[in-house]
Parts: structure tokens; sequence; C-alpha cells
């Protein structure tokens, strides 16, 4: 699904957080986002994904407008799958049950149908035998690959990631990235807030370097990575490679 980002400018109070985002997410296209803490990643991921409201500039999902109607709206960000940092598991639910929770409340699916649908995307994260534990009883890694399975439940258009692998233990990274790497060679369009720079190289068609608010080089990651032509993106890059 494209994603059309046009003129974006958010404020918290009189901090100015988005100042003139342009952005196109082609459908099929993967987009790796980068830059320093603080300079407005998250935020726009959350506008995106209609966590957060902004104050100028539009957002079109799949050609419907956020904000234009309230249905639409929320057909739009159906379209659209989450997986934070944090995973954002119900602790009180079975990993199955977190990911058959929104179509069955959602979506008004029998327990059989959406139980047929988790165990598919379980299996696709590789998965499938943690169905009736507790996220408590996973690791990290397993964590976040049923985080991934219950976004994929609801078939999105568009997957956003914000920093999926920066609470996990170095040896769990690869697995969910694994996930990631798969997910994109089916032709999901990804946007992804990461500073693996292993993952932006093999899958992004295109690295986005943010920086106080702004996008400040956006190129193809062996361009980005070769010579970025912004100073400040050639010192975060020194930072973290
Ligand atoms: P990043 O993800 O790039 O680290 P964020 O989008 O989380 O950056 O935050 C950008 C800036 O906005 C930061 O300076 C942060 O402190 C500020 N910020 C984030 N959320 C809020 C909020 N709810 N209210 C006020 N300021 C916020
Ligand atoms: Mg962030």
């Amino acid at each position: 699904m494209a994603t059309e980002i046009s003129g974006l400018n958010k404020w918290y109070g009189s901090f100015h957080v988005l100042k003139d985002i342009d952005l196109t997410v082609a459908a099929g296209s993967r987009i790796v986002i980068c830059g320093p803490s603080g300079s407005g990643k998250s935020t726009l991921i959350r506008c995106i994904n209609g966590l957060e409201t902004y104050q100028g500039g539009s957002i079109a999902l799949g050609g419907v407008k956020l904000g234009d109607n309230a249905k639409e709206t929320t057909l739009a960000r159906r379209d659209t799958g989450m997986v934070f940092q944090s995973f954002n598991l119900f602790p009180h639910l079975t990993v199955l049950s977190n990911c058959t929770l929104a179509l069955r409340r959602v979506l008004k699916m029998s327990r059989r149908q959406a139980e047929d649908i988790a165990l598919h995307y379980l299996e696709k994260v590789r998965i499938p035998e943690q169905a009736k534990k507790y996220p408590a009883q996973l690791s990290g890694g397993q964590q976040q690959r049923v985080a991934i399975a219950r976004a994929l439940c609801l078939s999105p258009r568009l997957m956003l990631f914000d920093e999926p692998t920066s609470a996990l233990d170095p040896e769990m990274i690869k697995e969910v990235l694994d996930v990631m790497v798969s997910l994109a060679s089916e032709g999901m369009t990804m946007l992804c807030v990461t500073h693996e720079m292993g993952f932006a190289r093999e899958v992004a068609d295109q690295v986005i370097f943010m920086d106080q608010g702004r996008i400040v080089e956006q190129a193809r990651p062996d361009i980005f990575f070769g010579a970025p032509s912004h100073a400040r993106a050639q010192q975060f890059l020194e930072k973290i490679l």
C-alpha cells in the first residue's frame, strides 16, 4: 500500500518535533529510518499509524487521507501493522490469544477461524510450538516474533517497525531480523526505524536520516553508507558503525 506524507508538521506544545516532512512509501518498498535519539523517528511512525495528531500537512494511506473522516481513518489504520521496541503483548493472554484478540473482537471471527489464522502466522515467525504459553514464559526474541505475528494476523498492507530489536539481547536480534527479511522478500511494504545497518543494506530500497525533526538525507543504502552527503549523517554513522 502506498503511503504519501506531505508537508507534515507537528508540535508538542511549543516544541516543533516534525518539520516539513515529505515522504512517499511506494507499495512494496522498504524504507529504513535512522537518526539520533530525539530526532522524531517514533513520532513520525506514530503519526502514520494514527496514534498522534499533527498540526500541518497530510498523510494518505492507500489514497485515503488520515483524518478526512473517522470511518475512513479507521479503515486506513486497519491496513497498518505496528511493532514496538517493547513488544507490548498482553501479559495475561496466551500467545495464541494475543494473536486472535483483534480478529475476534474487531473482525468478529469465530474462535476456530481466528486460531487458524493466528497459527498460520505463528508458523511464519517460526514459533507455533509456543502458542499456549504466556508472554513472560518466552524470551525477548520470541515475544517480538509473536508481536510481529499478531500484527500480521490483520493482513496489514503496511508494516511499521519502531526499533524492533533495540530491547533485545544480541543473540536474539538475528531471529527477529530474519523474520523481517522474509517479510520483505514476500513483498511487504515496510517502514522500519532501526539502527541495524546490516538489515538496512540487505533489504532497504531507501535509507532516511532524520535529525532535529527533519529528513536531512534520503538515499539508496549503498550510497548512504558509502558516502552520506550530510555532515550530521556522517557523524552519526561513525558512531554506530
Ligand atoms: P526518536 O524516536 O527519534 O528518539 P521521538 O519521536 O521519540 O524521537 O521524540 C522526538 C522529540 O519529541 C524528543 O525530544 C522527545 O523528548 C519529544 N517528545 C516525544 N514525545 C513527546 C510528548 N508526548 N510530549 C512532549 N514531547 C515529546
Ligand atoms: Mg524512538
